[in-house]
């Protein structure tokens, strides 16, 4: 039965926003999405409003799923941020990869956050990409390492889970909202030959989101046990950048097998990177090891190479850390141009010096989960 915005209208007025108004005269909603018994909308509200917000966005889910012919209703919460402001607080036939179920960090008493922790059925491992901050090229390296493991013969998933900035959909190109299943699971957009979900997939990725610490959970946990992944080998998740309150409740809750830490090679970026890996290993996340993008300059005509940024930062932090250095990629046109424009170079030029980059930094992150699945 097909359903039209009007009966979402309808059933929406009947909810009344925390300052007595109704949901369709508070101007918070986003544009309705119905099809197929399927209803997807977003709540926008002021930031210091959004724990009382929450009982309303509740409120409105069950009032759409009243609606006759609707099988889901998914309601999102979120605020925009105002410029300037911060942002608040097993499958036994993987390919060697060890399953997530199987690391509980060590001495995580059952009652710590990590307790709380749960497997997703069907994922061997899941691996974040965490940088300390914004703008180093985190997405753009996430993506490319997911492609580099896809192309090393490993089943992958990549999951956006930078809720604040998603950049998925813009570095894969996808513009599709997902379809739910019958089991009422997203299910992933598949590009690349890899499933993906992104924040960005449900709101728009223009709207800057702040996020309160509830909605960050249940927003990431939708994304990870909401979605019919199917079987994977490993899960990559682009984490959110910084080391606020939020990447340290993520990190405590999703079972993370280990951080790859994306750095650039200054030295602000660096006390960031360190920053982030003391605070994963606070948590008890392995960091499987440092990157260092934008490490050189190369020329797009000549190939000359430039250290503008003093190139070789991270190997030193890394070694300093007793971590492992994984491997720089240059500051190169092609990166960018190709990640903006929704074709990967993984992709895009699997032959080419910057694909065999990213897949030799893929290589050494699968020896090293599979390494530990061997030792287990
Ligand atoms: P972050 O996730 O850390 O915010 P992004 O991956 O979105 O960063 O990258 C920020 C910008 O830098 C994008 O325009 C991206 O194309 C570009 N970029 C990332 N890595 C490189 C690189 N190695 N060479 C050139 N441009 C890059």
């Amino acid at each position: 039965m097909a359903i039209d915005k009007a009966q979402v209208l309808a059933a929406l007025r009947t909810v009344t926003s925390p300052r007595g108004v109704s949901l369709t005269d508070a101007k918070v909603l986003s544009e309705i999405t119905a099809a197929d018994g399927k209803v997807f909308f977003s709540i926008n509200v002021d930031a210091n409003e959004a724990r009382a917000w929450e009982e309303v966005r509740a409120k409105a889910e069950a009032a759409v799923r009243t609606i006759p012919g609707v099988t889901t209703a998914m309601v999102a919460l979120t605020a925009e941020r105002k410029p300037g402001a911060a942002a608040p607080a097993q499958p036994s036939h993987s390919h060697g990869v060890k399953p997530v179920a199987q690391h509980r960090p060590h001495g995580a008493p059952a009652d710590s956050p990590m307790g709380k922790q749960a497997s997703i059925p069907g994922i061997s491992s899941i691996i974040a990409v965490a940088s300390g901050k914004g703008g180093v090229g985190k997405s753009t390296t996430a993506l490319n390492l997911a492609l580099a493991l896809r192309d090393l013969g490993l089943r992958v998933g990549l999951l956006d889970a930078d809720i604040y900035g998603p950049s998925v959909p813009r570095l894969t190109g996808v513009r599709e909202k997902p379809a739910l299943n019958d089991a009422k699971k997203m299910v992933p957009i598949v590009r690349f030959g890899m499933p993906l979900m992104s924040i960005g997939f449900l709101v728009e990725e223009e709207t800057a989101m702040v996020w309160r610490g509830p909605m960050v959970m249940s927003a990431i946990r939708q994304m990870l046990w909401d979605v019919a992944w199917g079987e994977l080998d490993v899960l990559v998740v682009d984490m959110p950048p910084g080391t606020g309150d939020a990447q340290l409740t993520l990190a405590q809750q999703v079972p993370l097998r280990g951080v790859v830490i994306v750095s650039t090679p200054q030295d602000l970026a660096l006390i960031d990177a360190r920053r982030g890996i003391a605070m994963f290993d606070k948590v008890n996340v392995p960091t499987l090891g440092i990157i260092e993008n934008m490490s050189y300059f190369q020329c797009p005509e000549c190939g000359t190479r430039s250290d503008i940024f003093g190139h070789g930062g991270a190997r030193h932090e890394a070694e300093r850390l007793k971590v492992p250095f994984l491997g720089e990629i240059p500051l190169h046109m092609s990166i960018r141009t190709s990640s903006d424009a929704g074709t990967p170079v993984v992709n895009s030029e699997p032959d080419g010096v910057h694909a065999a980059i990213y897949r030799s930094i893929g290589a050494e992150i699968k020896r090293q989960l599979v390494g530990a699945a061997a030792a287990v």
